[in-house]
């Protein structure tokens, strides 16, 4: 049906923000709808003076003969994209759908995305940006942790000096301040080791290798510093992973060692389970210790995060952390299923 027949179509074409086009075998349109000018600037008349490649971009125009080629041949051209030059001076990206006729003519239909193409450059700059600046926060904790370590070590020889210095005339005030110190310094020197720690895990150059968790964590219990009484329950078969070793260790032991520390009785156990969910392993850690309360669920997994010093079990706050990020690095996900008084599972989820 003639779209001048027919006013209901005739507004379609007329009001349509997406770009109507009728071209003919020589690249020159025949039929324009006023998008066309709302989106380029040029009238109608202008642009259909000349073969359509004359506004192409000229990176572009290779690309866009080849899709005429594919046209001429009868074939249709779907999600094709090129940029064409608007009156302001400014290129306009659009996506083509565009189908043959037998008589030669080509029927289209363009969509103006240089927003969309704006704002996805803009994206991949600022995520460009977020990489350097996560590498250059590892960096700094690296130096920095390096750094702290030499005065560290001063003070420490400072307070045995001290203590050389009082020989013979004891001072139990001094000497018990002096331990007092000692003991606050090695607890900084244990956060700086575990700060380095954390900043290595994303930025280890190590490849990933084949880790059979059954041997793993036969080398990880034989180590345990758990109390008489303690039950540490591992699966008779866990998979393999593709994974880096220590991360692994550090993973698996951080979390067995708070449910250790954790314990909120004599008989406590430690229950290692793992089973296929998706492309993923799901492991769970789950132990019948004091347990978390829920509004600390979050809170837990940030860098140097504590919540109960006064327990007086060692630790520097940083165990945690370093799980999340060894699971996130790796694609996969952690968290905890918690109460108060009623033990912790904590889950986490490994590429197959
Ligand atoms: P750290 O054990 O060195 O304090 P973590 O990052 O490993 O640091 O844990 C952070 C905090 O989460 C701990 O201080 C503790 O309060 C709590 N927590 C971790 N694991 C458990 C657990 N299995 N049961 C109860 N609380 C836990």
């Amino acid at each position: 049906m003639e779209l001048e027949n027919d006013p209901e179509l005739a507004h379609f074409f007329a009001f349509s923000l997406d770009l109507f086009a009728v071209a003919d075998q020589n690249a020159f349109f025949t039929r324009l709808n006023p998008a066309w000018e709302r989106t380029l600037g040029f009238s109608l008349e202008y642009l259909m003076s000349k073969p359509y490649y004359d506004f192409v971009h000229p990176d572009d125009r290779d690309v866009t003969i080849i899709e005429k080629g594919e046209l001429a041949s009868g074939r249709a051209v779907m999600n094709f994209e090129n940029r064409y030059q608007a009156k302001d001076g400014s290129w306009k990206w659009l996506s083509w759908v565009a189908v043959p006729q037998k008589d030669g003519t080509v029927y289209a239909v363009a969509r103006d995305i240089t927003q969309q193409r704006e704002e996805k450059q803009q994206i991949l700059e600022l995520l460009k940006k977020l990489e350097k600046t996560n590498q250059q926060l590892d960096h700094f904790a690296f130096v920095v942790s390096h750094d702290l370590k030499s005065p560290l070590r001063a003070i420490m020889n400072l307070a045995e000096w001290i203590m050389e210095d009082l020989g013979d005339q004891p001072n139990t005030a001094v000497e018990k301040h002096i331990a007092l110190l000692k003991q606050r310094v090695d607890g900084m020197y244990s956060m700086i080791n575990d700060l380095l720690e954390y900043s290595r895990v994303g930025r280890t150059e190590t490849p990933t290798e084949n880790v059979d968790l059954n041997e793993l964590l036969r080398e990880i219990t034989q180590h345990l510093d758990s109390p008489p009484g303690f039950k540490v329950v591992v699966p008779a078969e866990l998979p393999h992973l593709n994974a880096r070793k220590l991360e692994v260790k550090h993973l698996l032991q951080n979390l067995i060692d708070n449910a250790i520390k954790y314990k909120a009785k004599t008989d406590g156990h430690v229950r290692i389970t793992c089973k296929p969910i998706d492309h993923f392993w799901l492991f769970e850690v789950e132990d019948n210790g004091i347990g978390i309360n829920p509004m600390h669920h979050q809170r837990i997994f940030q860098l140097f995060q504590r919540l109960n010093p006064s327990l007086g079990v060692d630790g520097t706050g940083v165990g945690l952390a370093l799980a999340k990020r060894i699971v996130e690095l790796a694609g996969g996900q952690i968290w905890v299923r918690s109460s108060e008084g009623q033990g912790a599972s904590f889950f986490f989820t490994w590429p197959q």
